[in-house]
């Protein structure tokens, strides 16, 4: 069971390809997933990942922090989820209250939706200045390419 909410060795080292991911949840989308929870397709621990930036046509070229959440909480917050509810505000607080679980940013991530490929990824650093807000806050404008360039590939 992993407790820890560090991103797994893996998922830190992962190459260009196809995404090394097992499952995919998706927590809030915007033309695609903006935030959803993955897991790691060679030791089932489960990461966060927030978009940050995008770019393309249909915006299908996403940038997202990536960061670790233990998946005893996730699979507890899939089990609350289904249930239903009278109160329309307990699914908002209970998203909150699962994702305040999930550990600091450690790496940036490019994945190209209409591909399903993962074309960079990048450690995190603390002082690397990576926003931690919610993406319509922290999206830099269209013509700023900084997370784009600091990955390496281009903002088209
Ligand atoms: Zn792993």
């Amino acid at each position: 069971m992993q407790t820890s909410a560090d991103l797994c060795a893996h998922l830190r080292a992962a190459r260009p390809g196809p995404p090394p991911f097992r499952e995919r949840l998706a927590l809030d989308a915007a033309h695609g997933p903006s935030e959803l929870i993955v897991s790691c397709a060679r030791c089932g621990a489960t990461a966060l990942l927030e978009l940050l930036d995008w770019a393309g046509p249909r915006r299908e070229l996403r940038v997202f922090r990536a960061s670790g959440i233990p998946r005893e909480l996730v699979d507890e917050f899939r089990g609350r989820a289904g249930r239903p509810s009278c109160d329309l505000r307990r699914g908002e607080r209970e998203l909150e209250a699962f994702l305040s679980h999930a550990g600091s940013v450690r790496a940036l991530l490019a994945w190209h939706l209409e591909r399903d490929a993962l074309v960079a990824l990048r450690e995190v650093a603390a002082d690397d200045g990576v926003p931690l807000g919610a993406w319509r806050e922290v999206m830099p404008p269209r013509e700023d390419a900084r997370w784009f360039d600091w990955l390496g590939i281009a903002k088209v």
